[in-house]
């Protein structure tokens, strides 16, 4: 038996999905982790509740009026946390000396430069905002390798993969260790058997409103869209140094495979477990080691049987649009990614149908004729401009709906 040093957090977008998820169990381990800072965008009062409980050294709100607000909270309470606020605070806890291992769980491309501090500061970086990978996936992972930080994936089907890759695989050569092909399961979303006529009406609460996980607004939207599992084939291509003809999608409505990593010898591994985000964040936080994460056992007998069904790219475009977008390189991907996100915020504010979120973003590749993204600011650059580009393209198509 080692007894371990206790390991000290940064918890980026503590107050969302992947956050809440995390504090359950870090709370189930307290010899082995601290809470040193928590971050969240506006709400204040949330962060407030998970300060009294953790009491981290530092707590950040992105939004400076909620940090005000904060901070006047923590003086009334009997607790010593320090609040910071601004990018500049994100990417200052996110580099903290005295911290171990950063979760990364900010949404979006807001969450690409607390990432890269983190990565920089050459932390243990628990990945869930793909978003940042999807951005700048060559420069991020030139990052990772100069200084020496450990990547580890808290996406479900990433996670799944990295546990069935040959032991000691780190974006190395895959091909050359027998590996020909990354199969991500994907769960279909709420409106897999939904007709192309169907999709024209379904309202945000519907898009949320995810059959096997519960997630964020925008990761469920997105997995409405399939746009996530796009995302999440960006993500795989950098993470595992693949080419995206190498990396399939398959339909799997129970979500129990999480993905699947295929060999040249005829074997397929696959990692199951119940569809609970508890699992892969445990599996980072313990790796190489295993720790118990609050998750039930999975019970075959009642799961009882597996399903595949192949991808109907025509009803769900956004796919596609990913894959594209990776084999044009460059910018392209930044600029889906900004689109999607200006597409997916019109949505849930009904200010766009939920069949135009593929339009909006086809629009934006077609407007922009997508150059190079080799440093930080370019990619910042095109991030911009994809995002008046898309808004432009979300207004042109509102003013219609309005006639
Ligand atoms: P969420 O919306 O529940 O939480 C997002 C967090 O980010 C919140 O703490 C919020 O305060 C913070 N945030 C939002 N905008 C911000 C901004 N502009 N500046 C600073 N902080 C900001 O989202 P989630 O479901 O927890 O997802 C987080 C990330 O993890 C996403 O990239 C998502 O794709 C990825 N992910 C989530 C799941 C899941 O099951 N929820 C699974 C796989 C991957
Ligand atoms: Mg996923």
């Amino acid at each position: 038996f080692v007894t371990q040093a206790v390991q000290r957090l940064a918890i980026l977008g503590a107050t969302g999905s992947i956050g809440a998820s995390t504090l359950d169990v870090v709370a189930r381990h307290p010899d082995r982790f601290r809470v040193t800072a928590m971050t969240a965008h506006r709400d204040s009062a949330r962060l407030f509740e998970l300060c009294l409980q953790h009491q981290p050294e530092y707590a950040v709100m992105a939004d400076p009026a909620a940090a005000r607000d904060l901070a006047q909270r923590i003086r009334g309470a009997d607790i010593d946390t320090q609040v910071l606020t601004g990018p500049s605070g994100l990417t200052e806890v996110a580099a903290l000396p005295q911290v171990d291992v950063v979760m990364a769980a900010i949404v979006g491309a807001a969450g690409l430069l607390p990432t890269l501090a983190a990565v920089r500061a050459g932390k243990r970086i628990l990945l869930a905002n793909k978003e940042a990978l999807v951005m700048a996936g060559g420069l991020f992972m030139a990052e990772v390798a100069e200084h020496q930080a450990v990547l580890l994936p808290i996406d479900s089907e990433h996670n799944a993969v990295f546990q069935c890759l040959p032991c000691g695989t780190r974006g190395g050569d895959l091909p050359s260790r027998g590996v020909e092909r990354i199969v991500l399961t994907a769960s279909g979303g709420p409106f897999r058997r939904h007709a192309a006529e169907e999709l024209h009406q379904v309202t945000p609460e519907a898009a949320c409103a995810h059959p096997n996980w519960s997630m964020g607004r925008k990761i469920s939207v997105d997995s409405a869209t399939l746009m996530n599992k796009g995302l999440e084939v960006i993500e795989a291509c950098w993470l595992f140094g693949v080419d995206p003809t190498r990396v399939e999608v398959v339909v799997h409505p129970q979500s129990v495979i999480h993905s699947l990593v295929s060999y040249s010898d005829g074997s397929v591994l696959a990692e199951l477990g119940n569809p609970d985000m508890r699992t892969p964040i445990a599996h980072a936080l313990a790796w190489p080691e295993r720790m118990y994460s609050g998750v039930a056992p999975l019970d075959l007998i009642s799961v009882a049987r597996l399903d595949f069904e192949v991808v109907d790219m025509a009803r769900f475009p956004c796919l596609r649009l990913a894959y594209e977008a990776m084999a044009a390189g460059g910018a392209a991907t930044a600029i889906l990614n900004a689109a999607n996100e200006i597409a997916v915020a019109a949505f849930l504010d009904r200010r766009l149908r939920f069949t135009d979120i593929p339009g909006v973003i086809d629009d934006t590749l077609s407007a922009l004729a997508p150059g190079d993204a080799g440093d930080l600011e370019q990619i910042l650059d095109w991030d911009a401009r994809a995002r008046l580009s898309a808004q432009r393209s979300v207004d042109a198509r509102y003013t219609r709906l309005q006639v």
